[in-house]
């Protein structure tokens, strides 16, 4: 039976429960696809294939030693605008990009020491409630799902749980448990919100940018914060957009790395047409508000704006990603990368 009343607490440890007494396997649908890239593929080739089945990232698969590789996401190609950016020459950059294999990835993010590659993964019939605990620890917020095949022993890549995908199931089945989580977002300090002024960036600690930034400072900031999204800012403080790391790779995908010299302005106006819409919410919103906007949207993050009664209306507040929400649902012990969980997930290399 529904329970009649759930403390924040109670309700968070509800929906612990849910997710222990299920596996990986029950949030996906019977029948699903999945594209898996050879470590071999040209980035360029890849690019396009991600294009045409409308994924952002995919698990990587080393035939030779028929293994999983690790995942390739936006991230990866952000990266490799900026090696291009201080290496090659800005009209090499693409005819380069062709040419570079997956595999060769690697080493393009060694030379630029960011965080080595996420190769994380883990057992499709593990409790659920493990698999968040790991997939807020990777800085890929996916995570590869990987079985064993019973009479090869090589190893099956079944499919990839991602952040979204567990936050709809949750806002899907758990209606009578979220709608207990009645606590304010800023309050329950869900998210990263504006703080006093700061080195005279009015916004810090949040990355902010205008419709005159252009697109490969904001990508700089993308690689420098390890953010996913950009909120764009008008004089006043209002916000008048977002601007995604998915957004490079349109502009990228076109061929056009010249493209990264364009204005914030300029790179929206060739968004893809199934942009959904930058999804916002007030900072005195429940958390059982947001769930409601995950279940019947398409969120992949929120900008907090100010409320109407607030002297700027439409000011912007804060952000909040899936892995805060997710951070928030799991534990924030989980250090992102460090341990805190009973077995130590695989370390596979390339
Ligand atoms: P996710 O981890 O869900 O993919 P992000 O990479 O965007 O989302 O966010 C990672 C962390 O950085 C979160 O804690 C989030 O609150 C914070 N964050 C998100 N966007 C910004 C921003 N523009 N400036 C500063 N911090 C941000």
């Amino acid at each position: 039976p529904p329970p009649s009343k759930l403390t924040h607490i109670e309700a968070i440890e509800a929906l612990r429960q849910f997710l222990r007494e299920r596996s990986s396997y029950d949030v996906f649908p019977v029948s699903f696809r999945l594209i898996v890239l050879d470590v071999q593929l040209r980035v360029k080739k890849a690019l396009d294939v991600m294009l045409l089945y409308g994924v952002v990232s995919a698990p990587l698969w080393n035939t030779e030693m028929a293994k999983f590789a690790g995942m390739f996401t936006v991230q990866d190609v952000i990266h490799l605008i900026q090696y291009y950016y201080h290496t090659s020459s800005w009209e090499a950059a693409p005819a380069d990009v062709e040419a570079i294999r997956l595999a060769s990835i690697r080493e393009i993010e060694k030379m630029l020491q960011v965080p080595p590659p996420p190769l994380l993964s883990v057992h499709p019939l593990r409790p659920l409630y493990d698999a968040c605990r790991f997939l807020i620890r990777t800085h890929a917020r996916r995570l590869p799902l990987i079985d064993i095949d019973g009479q090869t022993q090589g190893e099956v890549v079944i499919s990839v749980l991602t952040q979204y995908r567990v936050l709809k199931f949750i806002a899907m089945n758990c209606r009578e448990i979220t709608q207990f989580l009645t606590g304010g977002v800023q309050e329950l300090g869900i998210g990263t919100y504006v703080q006093s002024p700061e080195d005279g960036n009015v916004f810090a600690p949040l990355a902010t940018a205008t419709l005159q930034t252009t697109v490969f400072d904001v990508v700089h900031m993308f690689s420098e914060k390890g953010i996913s999204a950009v909120p764009i800012v008008d004089d006043n403080g209002k916000v008048v957009d977002l601007y995604e790391t998915v957004d490079v790779i349109t502009l990228v995908r076109n061929g056009a790395y010249q493209a990264l010299d364009l204005t914030i302005a300029q790179a929206l106006k060739q968004r893809s047409h199934d942009f959904s819409g930058v999804v916002t919410c007030s900072p005195k919103d429940s958390l059982s508000a947001v769930f409601s906007l995950i279940r019947i949207r398409r969120v992949h993050r929120l900008v907090v704006v100010a409320g109407p009664d607030d002297p700027q209306p439409g000011r912007l507040v804060g952000v909040i990603s899936l892995s805060d929400i997710m951070r928030e649902l799991i534990g924030r012990d989980v250090e992102p990368g460090g341990s805190g969980i009973g077995a130590e997930p695989v370390d596979r290399a390339l």
